[in-house]
C-alpha cells in the first residue's frame, strides 16, 4: 500500500489523530450524553486508559484513529517513507489494543471500539444506534 497523501497532508493528519479530544471522540461523547449516559474520560487506572468509561455499567469505549490503530477500512495507509518504522509502530499499537481489550474483558468490562471512520457525517445515526445498543445491553 502506497501513501497517497502529500507531505503536508500527512503531517496535518498525524497532528489531528495524535491530539486528545479529537473530533470523533467529541462526537461519541455528545451522542452518549444525548442518550442520557454519564461517563468518565481517560481513566488511567484501567488498562489502556479507555476514552469513555461508564463505571456503573461496567462498560468502556475506545475511539480509535484508523491510521494509528490499523483499521481495515483502507484509511490505514502506511507512508512510503520510513515504511518499516511505521509498520512496526502500528503493529505494536494493534497488538497493544488487543492486549488491553482482553485485560478489560477479563476484569468484567464490556468493550466497544468506535473507529474514526464510523463517526463521519453520514454515519452518525448508525453510530448512535450502536452506542444505544451497547450501553443498554
Ligand atoms: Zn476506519
Amino acid at each position: 500500500v502506497v501513501d497517497t497523501f502529500s507531505k503536508s497532508e500527512r503531517s496535518r493528519i498525524m497532528a489531528a489523530v495524535k491530539s486528545r479530544d479529537t473530533t470523533p471522540e467529541l462526537i461519541v461523547r455528545r451522542l452518549a450524553h444525548a442518550l442520557g449516559y454519564r461517563y468518565r474520560l481517560h481513566v488511567r487506572s484501567l488498562p489502556g486508559a479507555p476514552d469513555l468509561v461508564f463505571p456503573r455499567l461496567d462498560k468502556v469505549i475506545f475511539v480509535s484513529g484508523c491510521f494509528w490503530h490499523r483499521h481495515t477500512c483502507g484509511r490505514c495507509r502506511i507512508p512510503a517513507t520510513r515504511r518499516a518504522y511505521w509498520l512496526a509502530k502500528i503493529d505494536r499499537n494493534a497488538a497493544r489494543d488487543q492486549r488491553v481489550q482482553r485485560a478489560l474483558r477479563r476484569l468484567g468490562w464490556g468493550v466497544m471500539v468506535v473507529w474514526e471512520c464510523q463517526s463521519t457525517a453520514g454515519k452518525i445515526e448508525r453510530l448512535r444506534k450502536r452506542l444505544r445498543t451497547f450501553l443498554q445491553s
